[in-house]
């Protein structure tokens, strides 16, 4: 189940990069176009073989992406979506570019601030530094190489271009560290709440379990037992039955009355004791009120639940109490069968009844009411 929890979650981060990678080729589709623009407005200095190796590099390098999204090899890298690669790739190809322009380079250096803007949402500020770096150096350098060579048409306007690149780099990098300081904020947030639903789903836990429970005898009250009892009635296959038997203490006034409340409780302990030892998983016991129990056990016939109720009459008989010196415990229960489309209602009324003939009957025994009349 996580298994599959995680591809879906892995599938839905693949299909968000390539949406994030499709807007990246979209990006460089444009500076591709405006480089053509230029070159046919003689705007473009460099040679011609220059501009198609531009077009052609980005275009291999962004096949080279692509390879790596399809075939899920981002996935290895610790940035699956690889933005500090794409980031630097685009700057080191921006760069080669405005290498090749004079008057239309101020222009093209805001496309610096386009290819980081990719990083500022993904990037630590420390790698995000370092891509802005790369784009300032990467442009100075260009412009010092061509004042060392007195190629600079105008090295005023080109320091001044050095200088607002700068600025809208460190304003950029800024705003990227503090993206990522709220983003870092967000997430502590996020983790505290699902802490605290954890907590909250427990307690809830706790509280259906406390509203399950006889608080003595630790079993299912009453309430649970009807409301289990009814789905699995619900379930029901064709053909198959369930076991319904309500049990009820004998003498157990004489109990309290000679011994006192409170090793009348300890009986009623004892009792629940020995039905958890001598039932499977899947049989329910449920306290029904005062010294009365009712016992469920699913799929089984006539045979299997009156050897089962007896045993568990042996068991009480011969059970003995911690502290409580009482001798001749016993039960009385009376039996019936759940079958496909029975009332629950009327088949406990069948099972009062054969514990009525039980009691009616000298005590410590069971006593079946089978007849149904379900379909
Ligand atoms: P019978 O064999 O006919 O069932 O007789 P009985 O004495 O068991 O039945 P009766 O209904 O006369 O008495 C049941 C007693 O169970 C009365 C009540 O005070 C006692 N009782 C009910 N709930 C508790 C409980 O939680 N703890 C204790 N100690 N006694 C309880
Ligand atoms: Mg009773
Ligand atoms: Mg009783």
């Amino acid at each position: 189940m996580s298994t599959n929890n995680s591809s879906v979650s892995q599938r839905t981060l693949q299909s968000l990069l390539l949406k994030r990678f499709g807007m990246a080729v979209g990006t460089y589709g444009l500076i591709t176009v405006l480089l053509w623009v230029a070159v046919y407005n003689d705007l473009y200095r460099g040679a011609l073989i220059g501009a198609t190796t531009f077009s052609g590099l980005a275009a291999v390098s962004q096949l080279i992406f692509l390879a790596l999204f399809l075939r899920g090899d981002n996935l290895r890298f610790r940035d699956p979506s690889l933005t500090e690669a794409q980031v630097m790739v685009g700057v080191i190809l921006l760069t080669c570019l405005i290498a090749q322009f004079d008057t239309a380079r101020g222009t093209l250096m805001m496309f610096y601030v386009l290819i980081l803007m990719f990083g500022v949402f993904q990037l630590q500020p420390r790698v995000f530094v370092r891509c802005a770096a790369l784009a300032f150096f990467g442009f100075a350098l260009v412009n010092l190489w061509e004042g060392y060579q007195m190629r600079l048409s105008d090295p005023g306007l080109a320091l001044m271009q050095c200088c607002a690149l700068f600025i809208a780099l460190v304003w950029q990098s800024l705003f990227a560290s503090y993206v990522q300081a709220l983003r870092q904020r967000m997430r502590q947030r996020r983790y505290a709440l699902q802490a605290h639903q954890d907590t909250l789903r427990g307690m809830m836990r706790q509280l259906e379990d406390l509203v399950a429970t006889d608080e003595l005898t630790g079993l299912y009250n009453r309430r649970h037992f009807l409301r289990l009892a009814l789905r699995e009635l619900d379930n029901l296959a064709p053909g198959r039955q369930h076991g319904l038997a309500l049990i009820d203490l004998d003498y157990f006034k004489r109990i309290n009355d000679v011994h006192g409340h409170a090793a009348g409780d300890r009986v009623l302990q004892t009792f629940a004791a020995v039905g958890r030892a001598c039932l499977r998983d899947g049989d329910v016991l449920a306290r029904y009120g005062g010294e009365e129990f009712v016992l469920f056990l699913p799929n089984t016939d006539a045979d299997q639940f009156t050897s089962c109720c007896e045993r568990l009459r042996e068991a009480f008989a011969s059970a003995e109490p911690v502290g409580v010196q009482v001798a001749n415990l016993s039960l009385s229960a009376g039996m019936t069968l759940l079958n496909p489309g029975d009332d629950l209602d009327e088949a406990l009324q069948r099972a009062d009844q054969a514990l009525y003939r039980a009691k009616r009957g000298g005590r410590n025994r069971c006593d079946a009411a089978w007849e149904s009349t379900g379909a």
